[in-house]
């Protein structure tokens, strides 16, 4: 591990003052960032722990719920406003890692986790753009089950690891964002980046600017929501495919609306926006709930080892939508 300096500031703005630094990290539970700094992957010269800075769960007046950002996974999967409210987002959070990961993984952190592409781990003995801009891509040709079959680029076909944010990208949370220049907003499906020539630059964040809360609007479809996640064991893997939806329907059983986003399968949480634009006002049936997931991944394109990945996402979208009209009966 590579020598670096610690500091633990009392407030956001110490933070970012700290965090603008040249070389500088935003340190949450640690449970990506120290992996990547021993092995050299990451090699920040100051750390700068936000551990300490907000971990409220808010419930507000306009009906929207507010995370701090440094609120621990485990905490936000627990809240009895999340589980009644986005129990999507709850499922999530429990698909993913293992209890003890959870108990110490920040909301921040976890957004910004970087991929499990095992390529970009083996600094030794392979090429990834990612890892050094330029040097080529060996999981392009190589063992690539695992990688993207949507939005991906000639540069990187890695995919996005973290199942919470795949509910956020479907919930239409807000990032709350503060920087040297003061604070915004930022839709969360806005926050990562496809891959294009520079899959380096993994999110739209400026400098140093830090996460400071992650905010779900009032959203009433989403008390009828779950997170489905497919993977190769039951527990501690990452999605080979997931989805998160929220149905709500009319009396006559027409789609009034619907959320859905996808895991495991871009660079970036993928939201369905095809699929929804294709549900919205028609009847919820088994052959429709399939042919909107085929619109969405109409652009699918298969690497060599992970074709299965799009009749597997068919089926897991379709199987989530018929099990939430059920349990609507
Ligand atoms: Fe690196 Fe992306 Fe290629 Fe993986 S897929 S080796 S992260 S460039």
């Amino acid at each position: 591990m590579t020598p670096f300096t610690y500091s633990q500031p009392g407030d956001s703005t110490n933070a970012v003052v700290l965090g603008s630094k040249q070389e500088a990290k935003y340190l949450g539970g640690g449970t990506n960032l120290v992996d990547l700094m021993r092995e050299t992957l990451e090699r920040p010269a100051i750390l700068v722990d936000v551990t300490g800075l907000s971990s409220v769960i808010e419930e507000r007046e306009n009906g929207s719920v507010l995370i701090g950002a440094a609120t621990r996974n485990t905490a936000v999967a627990e809240h009895r406003s999340i589980r009644a409210l986005y129990p999507l987002l709850s499922r999530a959070i429990l698909a993913g890692a293992s209890g003890q990961i959870r108990n110490m993984a920040t909301v921040g952190g976890n957004v910004l986790q970087r991929t499990r592409c095992t390529y970009f781990y083996d600094s030794e003995g392979s090429r990834c753009n990612k890892r050094s801009p330029g040097q080529g891509c060996d999981a392009m040709d190589g063992f690539n089950r695992i990688h993207a079959i949507l939005g991906a680029s000639s540069s990187c076909v890695a995919t996005h690891p973290s199942d919470m944010c795949v509910a956020l990208a479907a919930l239409d949370a807000v990032v709350h964002l503060r920087g040297a220049h003061g604070e915004r907003m930022l839709p969360f499906t806005d926050l990562h980046r496809l891959p294009e020539d520079h899959p380096e630059i993994e999110t739209r964040l400026e400098p140093g600017e830090l996460i400071t809360a992650i905010e779900l609007p009032a959203l009433p479809l989403a008390v009828r929501s779950t997170y489905r996640k497919v993977r190769d064991r039951a527990s501690y893997s990452f999605a080979l495919i997931s989805v998160a939806a929220a149905l709500e329907l009319h009396d006559n059983g027409i789609v009034k609306d619907v959320r859905l986003a996808l895991g495991g399968v871009a660079h970036k949480p993928w939201r369905a926006w095809k699929a929804e634009a294709a549900l919205r006002g028609q009847p919820a049936t088994e052959q429709n709930f399939q042919s909107a997931a085929m619109a969405e991944l109409s652009e699918a394109r298969p690497l060599r080892d992970n074709g299965f990945k799009i009749e597997l996402a068919k089926r897991t979208m379709t199987a989530v939508l018929m099990e939430l009209m059920e349990a609507r009966a």
